[in-house]
């Protein structure tokens, strides 16, 4: 947000008129105009594309949320059902391709890391397979749920899904956990 602009009427380029025709589509305040694309804007009566453009220059954000950090964003839910910024996309492709992957197999779930597959295993066991590594290797984790077909990082993904956290921390602590991974990974 550009320094001091909190008001509609202040975006650069905006008159009076125009923010009247806002207010009549719906949009009436300046965090409404965050949730946009620039096409939409353009699609209300007496906003040129120009003008809609420079108003996103100015509010940034997008017509969707992100999943993980809740920005505002362009980038439309593609494999997923939801849609994440920029920086999460860029933060999820950094940490497969750095850290451990656990992605839906089959029915199931698999494990990923440096070219080497541990599974299909339940979520469960997967989960814990990918803990115990990412400990280990000290890597970060990522995390693809069928379900909606969310991306979470695996430390985010445990923290806020407690129950699930400590049915993973029991099965990591056990020895059989540790040898399958060091199996694959040694
Ligand atoms: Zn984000």
């Amino acid at each position: 947000m550009a320094p001091g602009v909190e008001q509609i009427e202040d975006i650069s380029g905006v008159q009076e008129a125009h923010v009247e025709r806002l207010n009549g589509a719906g949009y009436r305040s300046y965090e409404d105009l965050r949730y946009v694309s620039a096409d939409e804007l353009a699609d209300v009566e007496g906003i040129s594309l120009a003008l809609a453009e420079r108003i996103k220059a100015e509010t940034g954000g997008g017509e969707y949320t992100c999943g993980r950090c809740g920005e505002p964003t362009n980038e439309s839910p593609s494999e997923s059902d939801y849609a994440y910024c920029e920086g999460c996309l860029e933060k999820f492709r950094r940490t497969e391709r750095d850290g451990v992957t656990v992605e839906p197999s089959g029915q199931a779930y698999a494990v990923k890391y440096r070219g080497e597959r541990l599974g299909p295993c339940s979520q469960t066991k997967a989960l814990a397979y990918a803990y115990y590594l990412s400990g280990w290797k000290s890597i970060p984790g990522v995390f693809k749920y069928r379900g909606s077909r969310s991306r979470w990082l695996l430390d985010e993904y445990l923290d806020t899904h407690p129950s699930i956290k400590s049915d993973v921390e029991d099965l990591q602590r056990l020895s059989a956990t540790h040898k399958r991974v060091e199996q694959v990974w040694e």
